[in-house]
């Protein structure tokens, strides 16, 4: 079988090594050494000023939230992982889409303001398959009405805007390290932000609001990351130049082979694809369903990322209708891509999407 993505396993022996250290110092969680070892090395390799790290991306959106003390409506996008809507409605905060662009498949800035009323406190873009948004208009957007803006990064691991991090933009950006993304840490997160003050108070609210043995400062959760997530994200991150490399060459090859039979989400000109994803877009549901059913014939099992369009979720009011994001859901389909993805698996998908496609 091959799946749409494999969770990447470092070397076995290096692992060990962390887990012996773990054992020895009995340090299992708590801001351990291993995690203040990634932290420091993760800033470094991302370029960005503070990085909190956290149990899984879902928690760092919903720290977020929080430590921004939002409360309201929250603009963001129909087209994403079901998390996206799910953490703001988990924390009371009620989603409003606005719907995507076609091409870049990111939250259009222009169908922004139409959705902003009194009760707006901020909007949450999604860098979708690690495309960075068009940072500055959504910048001057939020400036104009007095928004937060919180960046659902999940997919943006490496990600560039301009020559540096598309996570260094907005008040907040989110990292998501579960098995499946492009850099993990088995499940796991990240918090990033340029405000140290705001980090300050991050790091505190994701331990209890405890700063001391018999004082709590403020309200907080459980949502530290511990030792052994810390050890899988020292291991990965030592190989991820490897990583991005071999992901990089799959995305060519489909790129390179199937360029005239589908669409390709267009980058942002101000970044590189990440290849995070292999997202490529028929021209109508029915032949995605054709191939889909194709694919999986010869064990070959690609996902519908990202399906359903969120504006259709049962347990929001159901009132909107976001055009585009339901079209593009409709059509999009995610390809296998994963470091150790061999060539003749590659082949083997082309040659069923385009013997397909030639009718
Ligand atoms: C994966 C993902 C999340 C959630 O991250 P978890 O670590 O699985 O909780 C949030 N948003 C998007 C867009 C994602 O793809």
């Amino acid at each position: 079988m091959i799946p749409v993505t494999k969770a990447y396993l470092p070397n076995k022996e290096k692992y060990q090594l962390y887990v012996e250290r773990i054992f020895e110092s009995g340090w299992l969680t708590n801001n351990g050494s291993l995690l203040q070892e990634l932290e420091r090395r993760l800033a470094e390799y991302l370029g960005v000023k503070n990085i909190i790290l956290v149990a899984n991306g879902s928690f760092a959106l919903q720290v977020a939230y929080k430590a921004l003390e939002l409360d309201g409506e929250v603009i963001t996008t129909p087209f994403s992982f079901a998390a996206t809507t799910s953490t703001l409605a988990w924390e009371g905060l009620t989603p409003v889409f606005a719907d995507i662009d076609p091409n870049s498949f990111n939250i259009d800035p222009t169908q922004i303001e139409r959705w902003i009323t009194a009760k707006t406190c901020a909007i949450v873009p999604v860098h979708v398959f690690g495309n960075p948004c068009d940072v500055e208009k959504i910048q001057s957007i939020a400036d104009k009405h007095n928004l937060k803006v919180i960046y659902d990064a999940a997919h943006a691991f490496g990600s560039e805007y301009k020559g540096q991090s598309v996570l260094n933009f907005g008040d907040i950006s989110t990292l998501s390290f579960h098995a499946t993304k492009l850099f993990h840490t088995i499940e796991g997160g990240a918090v990033i932000t340029n405000d140290d003050e705001l980090a300050k108070k991050i790091r505190l609210m994701i331990n209890f609001g405890i700063t001391g043995p018999t004082t709590v400062e403020s309200l907080g959760t459980n949502a530290k990351m511990n030792e052994f997530q810390a050890a899988m994200g020292l291991c990965v991150l030592d190989e991820i130049e490897t990583i991005r490399r071999q992901r990089e060459e799959i995305w060519q090859a489909y790129k390179k082979s199937l360029n005239h039979l589908v669409q390709i989400q267009q980058w942002n000109e101000y970044g590189e694809n990440n290849a995070a994803y292999a997202p490529v877009l028929f021209s109508n549901e029915e032949q995605l369903l054709i191939i889909e059913a194709k694919l999986k014939e010869s064990g070959i099992v690609p996902r519908r990322y990202f399906y359903p369009s969120l504006d259709t979720l049962s347990y929001l009011n159901g009132e909107q209708f976001c055009k585009q994001s339901r079209d593009i859901a409709s059509r999009v389909l995610c390809l296998p891509i994963y470091p150790n993805l061999d060539f003749k698996s590659i082949e083997k998908i082309l040659s069923i999407i385009k013997s397909d496609e030639k009718k």
